[in-house]
Parts: structure tokens; sequence; C-alpha cells
């Protein structure tokens, strides 16, 4: 009895699972349910899944046979699955995991809150059970996407380009900003597509500069940008409105252009660097953050040696480096799967290793300096925050020594003293 109506969701993948797993908590909550954070307390689990690269998969499917196997031993009554996974192999799980109550696919949360008794309270559809610190929201602007990339299952599963209802947006963030949200991530597949759907052009500028006239937002950030259509009004906006944080996601998946053009990236090597000479001349003191794919079919020892070396001259702030998934259905799985799990362990370790040697040298240019730091929590001896050139849960952080004076979820000015390869070290002064 004492569990009944008790949940615990369990998000996976990435932040705009995260968005839309908070969405679902807040319908939930307003049809009784609570929620908790260990399985062992619930009556039933919701796992919304990621199902875009192999290591996703397997996560998602392990944490179902989690729940099952605590179903089994009547610790929990319900088992529950939602997300990209559910979406895109839903037949298959059925036949496999017989034991889940319910399979729903990735949009579909008035489903879940039915299945389980509830109606969906229509007018509350941007509200939101915060799960990360208060100060900071990931703003999820759309869903699905346009882009042709040969690698990726998303637009699969998640669909065509949408943008979401602008003045909705407005709404969705104003309510967050009273609850204490002060830094704003803005999210989607493609953040660069916003407003085309809509207004017929890319209007993201205007919307960021909207965002940061509301009430107690200080940081925007700009998330999973699009290289190959990045509109010019952007970097104006990011370099005149100190609101908007001096950083972009931009990731570019690779640089040779054999391998771009095999990508469907629809953007090659000139125009790639002519991008990222504007965005660096644009905005001063630019953050800029990316992500590379190695081992993509019939990458060659060449196209790997000219990414290695685009990186070294042009020295991103922030890299992350991902093994080629070959993901069924997709344009690319045509094309095999040629380089050996071995070769692509080694190229990303190369290239990490290259990477973490850039952002030591970048680090240490910040000993002495002040920057202004959010602090996000507490961590043993260190108030753990991050500066306007940190994403939450993807970069480096600044470990500042515990003052009486810090408070959690407040800007400071933070000296810097010290570094490492990814992180800082600061104190007030
Ligand atoms: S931009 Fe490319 S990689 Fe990103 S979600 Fe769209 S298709 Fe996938």
């Amino acid at each position: 009895m004492k569990k009944k109506n008790k949940i615990e969701l369990i998000s996976l993948g990435c932040s705009k699972n995260t968005v839309d797993g908070e969405r679902l908590m807040k319908q939930l909550e307003l049809n009784d349910f609570e929620f908790v954070d260990n399985s062992k307390d619930a009556e039933s689990v919701i796992i919304n899944t990621c199902g875009f690269i192999e290591p996703a998969k397997e996560e998602s499917v392990n944490t179902i046979l989690e729940a099952v196997a605590l179903k089994k031993k009547g610790e929990i009554k319900k088992v529950i699955v939602a997300g990209c996974l559910s979406e895109r192999y839903m037949e298959d799980l059925k036949k496999e995991i017989p034991e889940v109550d319910a399979f729903y696919g990735a949009e579909q949360y008035e489903e879940i809150v039915r299945g389980l008794g509830g109606n969906l309270k229509k007018n509350l559809l941007g509200e939101r059970v915060l799960t990360t610190p208060n100060h900071y929201a990931y703003l999820k602007i759309s869903e699905g996407c346009d882009n042709p990339c040969s690698f990726c299952a998303i637009p699969l599963i998640r669909g065509k380009y949408r943008s979401f209802n602008e003045e909705r947006l407005i709404g969705e963030a104003a309510a967050l900003a009273k609850e204490g949200v002060k830094e704003l991530i803005l999210i989607g597949q493609d953040t660069t597509d916003f407003g085309k759907d809509f207004y017929g052009k890319r209007t993201l500028a205007a919307f960021m500069n909207r965002l940061t006239e509301i009430d107690g937002i200080e940081w925007v950030r700009l998330l999973y940008a699009y290289p190959s259509h990045f509109p010019q009004n952007i970097i104006d906006q990011i370099a005149s409105n100190p609101k908007i944080c001096s950083y972009i996601d931009l990731p570019l998946q690779h640089i040779s252009d054999d391998v771009l053009k095999s990508m469907r990236r629809g953007i090659s090597k000139r125009k790639t660097i002519e991008l990222i000479d504007k965005l660096k001349s644009g905005i001063p003191n630019l953050t800029l953050r990316t992500t590379f794919i190695v081992g993509y079919p019939n990458e060659t020892e060449k196209d790997f040696d000219e990414l290695y070396n685009f990186i070294k001259e042009t020295e991103f702030d922030r890299v992350g480096i991902f093994d080629y998934s070959r993901e069924e259905d997709t344009t690319g799985y045509p094309l095999g799967d040629s380089v050996p799990a071995e070769e692509k362990e080694r190229r990303k370790a190369v290239l990490m290793e290259l990477q973490r040697e850039i952002s030591a040298k970048k680090n240490e240019t910040f000993v002495g300096k002040k920057m202004k730091t959010i602090i996000d929590r507490l961590e043993g001896d260190y108030f753990v925050g991050r500066t306007e050139r940190d994403a939450p849960e993807v970069d480096g952080e600044v470990l500042v020594e515990k003052d009486v004076r810090i408070s959690k979820g407040n800007f400071y000015d933070v000296e810097i003293v010290d570094f490492n390869d990814y992180d800082l070290f600061g104190r007030l002064s």
C-alpha cells in the first residue's frame, strides 16, 4: 500500500529525453502520482530509453532487464518502457521482454498518463518537474530533424523537423525563471533550424534575444547547432548580447571531404573552416565545442590524419569523440563497417590525447584571471561550478575553495589559481 502511486522515472540518453521526462513527471504529479528516486520504493518504474547508437541501446536494454528482475521478485508492480529505443524496436522488444507491462513510443506521453489511469492536463504542457539543479534548465525548442546524415537514426525515431511554438517556449522559460532558473540551455536535434517552419526563415537569433529579456535569466547557452546552415545573425547576437554565453556547440563529425560527402553533412572542409574563422573572429572569447566520429566506413589513414591535423590546428575548447556505430535503416548502413573495433578505439584514443593537451594548454591561460562562475553543487572540500565556457555534464568545471559566502545556484567572480587537463581551481577574492 505504501508504494501506491509511487513512480521512479529513469531517463536515459540525451538532454532532450531529460526534458521529455520532466514534462511527463509534471503530468503524472498533477494526477497524484509521486516520484521516488529508487526502484525499491516504487510501485511502477518508467524507463525513458535511448536508441541512438549501440552503447546507448545496450544501456537501455540492461536498465529494462533490471526493472523486470525487480518485478519478478515482487518488489515492483509495473514496468513501463518509452522513448527512442521503444519507438525504434517496439515489436522486437515486445517479443523479447514480454514481462514489460507497456511499451510506448518517443512522444506518447498522453498515452502513458492515460495508461496509468490519469488524464493529460493539456493546458500545462510546458510545465516540468526539473531534474537538473533548479538554477539551470534545458529548453527543448524543437523536435525531429530534416538533415540527411548517413549515420544517424534520429530522423527515423523522432521524424521531420518541427519548431515548438515560440510563445509557448517564452511562457515555459518565464515559468522556469520564476522557479529560480538563471541559465537556459537551448537544445533540439538541430537548433539552428528554429523558426524555419513557422516563419519561413531561421529566427533563432531573435528568439535567443527574447529569452534574455526574461527577468532572472542571466545566461542563454546554445547547443546542437548545425554547420551547413549557420545563420550569420546568430554570431552578431552572441557577440552583442552579454546574456548569451560566448559558447557554441557545433557537432562537425569529420573534416575530410570524402568522409563529409559520404556522411551527407552538406558541407565541405573549406566551408567548415570558413565558418569556424567567422565564428572565432565574430565572437570575442568564443568557446567552441564539437564532436567527431572515428571509424566511419572506409575512413582511411589519410582521412584520419586530416582530422588529426584539423583538430590540432583549430584548437577547439571542447571535443567529444564517438566510435562509428552502424545503425539499421540509415543511409550509411549499406556501407558496412570496415574499420575494426580496435582501430576505432586506437583512433579515438589518439584524438582524445591530442585534445587533452590542447585543453590543458588553454586552461593554463586562465590562471590569475577572474571568471564569472555559477555554483552547481558542494562536493567534498569544494564548491563545483561552471563558467560561460562550460555546459553542464559534458564540459570542464571550476572547483572553488569552500567559503561561507558561497551558496549553490548563485554567480560569483572566482579568481582562478590552478588548473588540470579539463578543470580549473579557484577561490573567491
Ligand atoms: S543533424 Fe544529423 S546527426 Fe544530428 S540529429 Fe539530425 S540527422 Fe542526426
